[in-house]
């Protein structure tokens, strides 16, 4: 998300006249985008703005700003903390960056953290920082009602509002125009996207076959669901697509309904099996990845275990995991004790990479000797001669190159997997997008 706001940044900056550079020793302006969902994602600002700190020691005249999450959290208080910082502009502000460049210019601070209502983005044609010119980010949404109780999202970024459908189509033709194979939805949870004109209302799974009919060609990604509002017509429109990847992207945060009550997810133990019941019914052949928190408020060993359980019986292909870290300002922090010691919070962390490590090395050896369809990104870090791309399923594959480029879909026959990537051959040339 914070990628795809940066593109909004810049393309709101070159409209104004500047222009993005890739060095840091080059630039008048130097710009952090910030993220405030764990304390540790705050701490890589402030050694970054140690970085900055030095580099307006050697040049005065440049200007520092912190935008994003941080700055919508921590407001003037960064100012204060950090003498150095010029510009403080939060993640529905940036419209008007251009203005408080000019006033830092002149020696005044600029500052500007109002949330809005409405504010998409949606006329802005996002500057693509993607390398390969493969694949894109189109954020269809901004902001969060959901309030689980650990959360900042909603207080940094405001309440839920979907962008209107046509902006995203015309994005989506553009992109296909200009050549990129791959798109990915973005929203903090798409499973709520609604936007009404007039008397048509359009939900998120006909957004997603909108988007999906611009070309055949171009595969549709998209995250996060929200177990709690993941619909039958959703996977009815994934099966009736094969150009959308069979991939979904399903947080559980955690395996126990206790503490899923403590953290206002909404759902229960049951219920997300339910969920995942009905992908594996409806769509035999999808992925499924998570985000779990461990030793979050009042956590037991039992709880714990559950988590393990339930992370066992999905069989997760991938999972994002973390040790809970509160947040000033959310529900957790006012009313929930964050009473789990830091090495038990460690040690469950452990276990639960542990487990994913497996389950992901199983998801991996189940593919030895199939054929998969791959999208082919670049030339692999580790060997000049060989290609990585990525199958439907969002696993990444590396193969030997015989010439081809980013942007082909080529059919490979899967050999071998280490923990990070599958290996395999070139066996043929995929038409389109398949369903592997
Ligand atoms: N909207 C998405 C997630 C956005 S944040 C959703 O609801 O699934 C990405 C992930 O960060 C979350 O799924 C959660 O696992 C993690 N996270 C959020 N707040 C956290 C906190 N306070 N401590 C630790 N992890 C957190
Ligand atoms: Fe945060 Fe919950 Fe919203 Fe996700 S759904 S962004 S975890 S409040």
């Amino acid at each position: 998300m914070n990628v795809a706001d940066t593109e909004i940044v810049i393309s709101l900056l070159q409209d104004s006249g500047y222009s993005h550079c890739s060095k840091m020793e080059e630039a008048d302006i130097l710009l952090i985008n910030t993220c405030s969902i764990r304390e540790n994602a705050e701490q890589r600002v402030w050694g970054r703005l140690d970085i900055f700190r030095r580099e307006k020691r050697n040049r005065p005249g440049a200007l520092v700003g912190v935008i994003g999450c941080m700055a919508e959290r921590l407001k003037e208080r960064l100012l204060e903390r950090e003498k150095m910082i010029d510009l403080v502009v939060g993640p529905d502000a940036y419209r008007q960056l251009p203005r408080l460049i000019e006033e830092a210019g002149t020696g005044q601070k600029g500052v500007n953290v109002l949330l809005s209502q409405e504010e998409t983005y949606a006329d802005i044609t996002p500057v693509r920082l993607s390398k390969n010119g493969v694949s894109a980010f189109i954020a269809i949404m901004r902001g969060c009602n959901n309030l689980c109780s650990y959360c900042v999202v909603p207080y940094t970024r405001g309440e839920e509002r979907s962008r209107d459908p046509r902006s995203i189509v015309a994005e989506a033709e553009d992109l296909a125009a200009r050549g990129f194979r791959e798109i990915t939805l973005l929203g903090q949870n798409v499973d709520s996207y609604s936007y009404s004109s007039g008397s048509r209302k359009v939900d998120f799974s006909t957004l997603l076959e909108m988007v999906a009919k611009v070309d055949r060609g171009v595969r549709i990604r998209f995250s996060t669901n929200h177990p709690k509002d993941i619909s039958e017509k959703l996977l009815q429109t994934m099966a009736g697509h094969p150009n959308i990847c069979r991939h979904i992207h399903l947080p559980l945060q955690s395996g126990s309904s206790r503490i899923l009550s403590l953290m206002k997810r909404s759902y229960t133990r049951e219920a997300y099996i339910g969920k995942v019941k009905l992908i594996r019914r409806l769509l035999p052949d999808c992925a499924i990845s998570t985000d779990i928190i461990t030793g979050f408020c009042t956590e037991s060993d039992s709880d714990h275990t559950e988590t393990l359980t339930l992370m066992e019986w999905a069989g997760f292909d991938f999972a994002y995991m973390f040790a809970y870290s509160e947040r000033p300002g959310t529900y957790a922090a006012g009313n929930l004790p964050d009473d789990v010691p830091e090495t038990v919070k460690k040690r469950r962390l452990r276990e639960i990479i542990e487990l994913q490590g497996d389950l992901s090395l199983r998801s991996k050896r189940a593919l030895m000797g199939s054929c998969v369809e791959v999208l082919v990104e670049g030339v692999s870090k580790r060997s000049q001669n060989h290609l990585f791309g990525r199958n439907s399923y969002n696993q990444v594959v590396v193969f030997p190159s015989a010439g081809e480029s980013p942007g082909d879909y080529l059919n490979v026959t899967i050999e071998g997997y280490t923990s990070a990537t599958l290996t395999g051959r070139r066996t043929g040339t995929a038409n389109s997008t398949g369903s592997q």
